[in-house]
């Protein structure tokens, strides 16, 4: 399989340097050359297989210059960290079915991914006698799910950007109790986007970025995409073994990385009705899908932080195929909507967005009452970012069944449930005790050239 560039300018490469180069050198998303098909005879054949086999058999169609035993090493020991034997198991709450994608280190759906994803850096890196030192900047998620992905592997550093105080506590102790020594939290005197533009700047000095072997490894990257591929197989199995109507995933939607995976799923032949595709407050997308809108506004802070987002990195994968898989059509787009911060369509595009996504926004009130009314009906806690799945399946999916995605384990974002239903959540075995484990933090100035000094001293 030979992946191309979503603005068509580079040579096609093969999964395993797709891997690597993370963004496309174009400027571009990578994507495969094409889609492969599944029919209905393999789909059947896969229906009983345990996640792990069936991860294999997804994975492998777009990886196939790992050999097969490799690959099938690295998915198994990526899912062994996650404390349930099904993965992501699938539960049923007042004919709501919720695919529960938190069973991973840091109670978050990324880990589906980036314990993959660290798995093959660490593989790929030995293969090929390198070293990788990533640097990332976090409002919370995706960094500690990254520093899970990688702590002790060899031959990779990790540097993490936090705002010093502004994550939720939970959230700064999952980072920084982390004492490996390939793990390096930096809490930046600053904000969110201080962190975020110190690492552009890093990323953007090419003779420091090819000196240290800067790696990324933000949902851009296409075997994070592919592996959130799987979870839609898995729990489209289960459901379908119980009804037989039409199937529509909710998905709490920040930067279109998880949404995309089930658009690949939907493009492979798994037959899902609609992806409904759930916002909170920032609902640049809702706007996109319901009004054609598709036009920068400014980011809100909600109780679902993890979707405060505007641009989402991963559309542009999506207007690849909507302009049927012409890169001209994406150039095109993205040079205007940098001149103006809009983009238009055509109605024929918006009339094929609308057969594949529905969309619903859904603001703060909404999400609590959601929480509150959820667990006093069926005593289950749903995390605010599932919530807003929940809402929007509750109001949009009339027919047929919705299966909506659970993206966070309700006790990272206690604060919310507790605001919503009087009482905290209940901490899961792994958080438990995290307030007195010793702690490994470096605190700086939000100073670009302090922390390029502190990365060259501690990269190998
Ligand atoms: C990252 C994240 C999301 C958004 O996922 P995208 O792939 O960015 O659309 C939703 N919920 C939680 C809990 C997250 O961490």
């Amino acid at each position: 399989m030979k992946y191309i560039s979503t603005r068509g300018n580079i040579q096609p490469v093969g999964f395993k340097e797709a891997v690597m180069m993370g963004l496309a050198t174009d400027g571009g998303l990578l994507l495969p050359e094409r889609i492969p098909a599944i029919d209905a005879a393999t789909l059947s054949s896969w229906r009983q297989l345990p996640y792990r086999e069936l991860a294999f058999r997804i994975i492998s169609l777009f990886a196939d210059d790992i050999p097969a035993n490799d690959l099938k090493r690295l998915i198994d020991s990526s899912y062994d960290s996650f404390d349930h034997k099904e993965i992501t198991p699938v539960v049923k709450e007042n004919g709501v079915y919720i695919a529960e994608l938190f069973h991973g280190p840091t109670l978050a759906f990324k880990d589906v991914a980036l314990q993959f994803l660290g798995n093959l850096f660490e593989y790929l890196l030995k293969e090929s006698g390198q070293k990788m030192n990533i640097v990332g900047a976090t409002s919370g998620d995706t960094g500690s799910a990254a520093i899970y992905g990688v702590r002790g592997k060899e031959n990779i550093n990790i540097f993490i950007l936090h705002p010093h105080g502004k994550t939720s506590p939970i959230q700064a102790r999952q980072m920084t109790t982390v004492l490996d020594a390939n793990v390096h939290n930096i809490a930046v005197k600053g904000t969110f986007d201080d962190c975020q533009n110190i690492v552009k700047e890093l990323f953007n000095d090419l003779t420091f970025k090819e000196k240290y072997a800067l790696g990324a490894v933000n949902s851009i990257n296409w075997a994070r995409v592919l592996a959130q591929v799987v979870y839609y197989f898995y729990a489209w199995f289960r459901v379908s073994d119980e009804v037989d109507s039409p199937i529509t995933f909710s998905v709490p939607t920040g930067n279109f990385g998880d949404i995309f995976a089930g658009f690949v799923a939907k493009r492979m032949g798994l037959p899902i009705d609609k992806l409904l595709l759930a916002t909170n407050e920032n609902n640049i997308l809702t706007r996109f899908i319901n009004e054609g809108d598709y036009s920068i506004g400014s980011v809100v802070q909600t109780v679902s932080p993890s979707m405060d987002i505007q641009v989402a990195s991963n559309f542009e994968r999506y207007l690849y195929y909507l302009f049927d898989e012409n890169p001209a059509r994406v150039r095109d787009i993205f040079t205007r909507f940098a001149a103006t911060g809009r983009m238009d369509f055509t109605d024929e595009e918006m009339r094929t967005v609308r057969r594949e996504f529905a969309s619903r926004s859904v603001n703060e009130q909404e999400t609590l009452d959601t929480i509150a009314a959820f667990h006093q009906e069926t005593g289950y806690l749903l995390d605010p970012h599932t919530a807003v799945g929940v809402k929007a399946a509750l109001a949009c999916v009339t027919d047929g069944t919705a299966v909506c995605l659970a993206t966070a384990h309700p006790a990272k974002f206690g604060e919310a449930v507790e605001k919503a239903t009087g009482t905290a959540p209940p901490f899961p075995a792994c958080l438990a005790g995290i307030e007195q484990l010793p702690t490994r933090c470096e605190i700086m100035e939000a100073n670009r050239t302090a922390i390029e000094k502190f990365i060259a001293e501690k990269a190998r």
